[in-house]
């Protein structure tokens, strides 16, 4: 039937770009090879492939089944145990800080969406300094809320290296009041880290042109250790008195579907944080009203549990070791390749060019993103020579 409307229809959509890592994970699971490598979307996986619902998880699922005995309403800011003990081995020696308050959110997607509605009711003018390459959904977090972004370089996938001078030259052409999203460890997508030197000097600028960072922690205790992780954070919250941190426990609990995070808030004194935590529980109500409950709830059961929380430090321990082994397997494979194993984290990036991830996916079932990004544990141990193989046949 034809219809005549003089106002803008909800068929008259047009066509929006779909997001190319979920078309590439569509794209890998119809592939019927059986030996097809999917290093493309960015879970975590163990040796045989799977990824796996960490042990203390499962148990803290149990007694929260036995021992729950309501579902009611939690309030805004959802289960207010869960930041006390996130904040514990995330924020180190600023746990208990006055001028530091945090919230359960969605994920981290929740925590950034809050920090930056919550910049963008302080301070719409204030533009968001953002290295790239950076998680692709960055961009339309902090563009969606009204604010500007401003990119610059931060890496050299030829070169294989940060470009600090890019990023030194970037902020500290920043205005006062800007926002500096930083990357807490594990950068997504290249794996290349800021030494505690590069982060020195990067407090140093954030100090001096008075900016706001903001630091989005999502892998910590998959690179170097939970403590030495949150190090680079650490430091800029000894040194700024107003930090925004997004974390999230998706990646180190593995609870990814269940949606964890916290969103973090210092300001200059605890009166001022009480105003601004009033203003994101506003936010949150418009948005999601209240976080989850469920996976938030069986973090803070294996936090409260020094046995639980020891399993979970062991089986984290595990992640980040087997995450070196594959990536000193893959960098011992080629001199191309060694920085592979300085880096850390989940991802890296490959200097190849879109038709050698053509070729990579069509000759050997290997999937990865068009930008050379791949997850260096989207494969079983048995699937490594073979990805690694595959990789040294195509840089040559
Ligand atoms: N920040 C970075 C850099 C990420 O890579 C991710 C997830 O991939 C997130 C934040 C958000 O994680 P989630 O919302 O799944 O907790």
């Amino acid at each position: 039937m034809l219809t005549t409307s003089s106002h803008p229809r909800l068929s008259d959509l047009e066509d929006i770009k779909s997001d190319s890592l979920l078309a590439l994970i569509a794209l890998a699971n119809s592939d019927p090879r059986e030996d097809k490598i999917d290093v493309g979307v960015g879970v975590y996986k163990d040796g045989t492939g799977a990824t796996p619902i960490l042990r203390a998880v499962k148990v803290a699922e149990k007694l929260l089944w036995e021992r729950q005995e309501s579902k009611s309403y939690l309030g805004g800011r959802g289960d207010v145990e869960f930041p006390k003990l996130i904040g514990q081995f995330l924020l180190g020696p600023h746990a208990g800080d006055p001028r530091i308050d945090g919230l359960q959110t969605p994920g981290g997607c929740g925590a950034l969406s809050l920090a930056f509605k919550l910049i963008n009711a302080a301070n719409p003018q204030a533009r968001v300094l953002v290295g790239v390459p950076t998680w692709p959904n960055h961009e339309p977090i902090v563009t969606g809320v009204g604010l500007e972004l401003h990119a610059y370089p931060y890496y050299d996938r030829e070169a294989r290296s940060i470009r600090f001078d890019a990023m030194m030259k970037a902020l500290s052409s920043a205005r006062a009041g800007d926002i500096a999203l930083l990357h807490g460890c594990c950068h997504n997508p290249t794996g290349a880290d800021l030494s505690a030197a590069q982060w020195a000097e990067v407090t140093r600028v954030v100090v001096e042109r008075n900016l706001l960072p903001v630091v989005d922690i999502a892998y910590q205790g998959l690179g170097d250790g939970l403590d030495e992780d949150a190090a680079g954070l650490r430091r800029i919250l000894d040194a700024c008195d107003e930090v925004l941190v997004a974390q999230s426990c998706d990646k180190n609990f593995g609870v990814y579907r269940d949606r964890v995070g916290t969103l973090f808030i210092k300001t200059a004194s605890a009166e001022s944080t009480a105003r601004a935590m009033a203003h994101v529980l506003q936010i949150a109500r418009e948005m999601w009203s209240m976080p989850p409950d469920h996976g938030a709830a069986a973090v803070r059961v294996v936090l409260q549990d020094p046995a639980l929380k020891a399993d979970w430090l062991a089986e984290l321990g595990e992640m980040r070791a087997r995450i070196k082994r594959i990536r000193s397997a893959i960098s011992a494979a080629h001199p191309g390749l060694a920085y592979i194993g300085e880096q850390k984290g989940m991802f890296s990036m490959l200097p190849i060019s879109r038709d050698q991830v053509l070729k990579l996916r069509e000759d050997h079932g290997i999937y990865m993103a068009d930008s050379g990004r791949f997850n260096v544990l989207g494969m079983a141990d048995d699937a490594v020579d073979r990805f690694t193989q595959a990789i040294v046949a195509v840089i040559g």
